[in-house]
């Protein structure tokens, strides 16, 4: 079978690889002049840095195994981490579950119950008497209006801005059943892994698995439209940044770009182009700051005040040491957003003008004069936003065209977007595609 697929981010490496490895002949397209999507790197101080944070947890087993497979798993590092919320004007650390009690912008009575509550969340095994609830109905119905108020609204709203009220609760609860897993006892510290060479290395491996096994990777490559006859999926067409457009049969088609971009190439269903047009994706805008000092001592910073313009402070050097970015303490300052937001358009330079003044909330000696470098970096599909019910409007893999197939972000629930899931998703893709192949010869 001769295979085309859009995209060169996790999902689409790694089915490319596994249908390679199969025998099969793949060719990817990838529009940016890099492989690894929303989780491909830059360079720092002579190392590779994702352009967004990027950890893995315990329970991310598809990316831990897949790793093992391509014999790049050495690097991969297992890091007690250092959590925090700050609200109120003050850093309050969550490194164990006994910082909990310790949390003074709830009452003492009410740590006990967000205690009490957490534990149900994380006991709680399947996910769909939960699903017809956003999280903010499901915590006001389960948790008092103290720990609503003071702790889940204003993360809700941190995170997911004008959605904060529609997020479905199967995405809380994901990220409760995440970081239990990837705590070492019920009590106990939470760890996160790292691949060491960054998540590049896998990338990178996989690319050189696709082409020894005769595949084909073209970067800057984007896609235009997915060519059909009346029967199903025939071609792509492809527009490269260097080159003449040009035309490429194939028998079958793997899209993996963001919903908004892929029902761009080709004409669908109405019923099927509805469910995939009903997702609505957050972008995200981040900035990379490498500094001469260290800004706090936590790695990820939940912030919780709406003073603050941005929602997440992660600082990566108090993940891996510095020593591995030339010495530079590595901050990343992250939003979530709308496309249609003023922030959304903002440059680099304006973007640090707005933060600056923020930062020493964080640390009262933090001078403008750390600061050695900014990296700027925007994603229009960071986070689609999975509303109550979501299965049973979820877009299907295989759409109604025949050979043609979608496996994006918005198709991995209950579980939140990771490069776990897209890779798990994108070996099922091939396992699926080789099926159908199966069955219909
Ligand atoms: C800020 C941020 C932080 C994150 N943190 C983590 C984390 O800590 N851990 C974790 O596991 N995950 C994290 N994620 C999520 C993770 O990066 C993604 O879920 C995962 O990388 C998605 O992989 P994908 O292959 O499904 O999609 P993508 O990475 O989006 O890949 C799709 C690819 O298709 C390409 N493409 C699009 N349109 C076309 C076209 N027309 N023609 C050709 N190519 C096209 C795109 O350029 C892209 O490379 C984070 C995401 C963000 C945004």
């Amino acid at each position: 079978m001769r295979i085309g697929i859009v995209g060169a981010g996790a999902a689409g490496l790694a089915a490319a690889y596994d249908l390679g490895k199969a025998g099969h002949e793949v060719v990817v397209y990838e529009s940016a002049p890099f492989v690894g999507g929303q989780a491909s790197t830059i360079e720092v101080g002579g190392a590779r840095l994702e352009r967004g944070y990027h950890h893995l947890f315990l329970s991310d087993l598809a990316m831990i195994e897949l790793m093992e497979e391509l014999g790049v798993d050495g690097s991969l590092q297992w890091i007690p981490s250092t959590v925090a919320t700050y609200t109120n004007g003050k850093m309050y650390p969550f490194v164990t579950p006994l910082d909990l009690l310790r949390f003074k912008p709830l009452s003492f009575l009410d740590r006990i119950r967000l205690g009490i509550l957490s534990l149900r969340l994380q006991r709680m095994k399947d996910w769909r008497p939960l699903q017809h609830l956003t999280a903010a109905e499901w915590i006001k119905a389960n948790a008092s209006p103290g720990i609503f108020t003071n702790m889940w609204d204003p993360l809700l709203r941190a995170k997911f801005g004008r959605h904060h009220d529609v997020v479905g609760m199967p995405w809380l609860w994901s990220k409760f059943q995440t970081r239990v897993t990837s705590r070492k006892g019920m009590f106990g510290r939470e760890v996160l892994g790292y691949p060491a060479n960054s998540f590049d290395e896998v990338f990178e491996a996989l690319q050189d698995r696709i082409k020894n096994q005769g595949g084909q990777v073209h970067l800057e490559s984007p896609v235009r439209e997915i060519l059909r006859n009346e029967i199903g999926a025939t071609g792509l067409r492809v527009e490269p940044e260097k080159g003449d457009p040009f035309e490429q049969d194939f028998d079958t088609i793997l899209a993996t770009n963001a919903s908004f971009d892929f029902v761009k190439l080709i004409d669908l269903p109405d019923d099927y182009r509805s469910k995939l047009e009903d997702v609505h994706y957050m972008a995200a805008v981040v900035l990379i700051v490498e500094m001469k000092h260290p800004l706090t001592s936590t790695y990820w910073m939940n912030i919780a005040d709406e003073s603050i313009p941005f929602l997440g402070l992660i600082e990566h050097t108090n993940l891996m040491t510095k020593e591995m970015y030339g010495g530079n303490n590595v901050l990343y300052l992250t939003n979530y957003l709308d496309r249609d937001e003023p922030m959304f358009s903002m440059s680099k330079e304006e973007l640090l003008a707005h933060y600056l003044p923020h930062l020493k909330k964080f640390n009262p000696d933090f001078d403008e004069s750390w600061i050695t470098k900014v990296h700027y970096n925007a994603l229009s599909a960071a986070q689609p936003i999975i509303t109550p019910n979501y299965a049973e409007r979820m877009p299907s893999h295989r759409t109604p065209v025949k050979n043609l197939y979608l496996g994006n972000t918005t198709q991995i629930y209950p579980e939140d977007r990771g490069t776990n899931y897209s890779v798990r998703m994108g070996r099922e893709l091939a396992r699926m595609i080789m099926d159908d192949a199966d069955k219909s010869s």
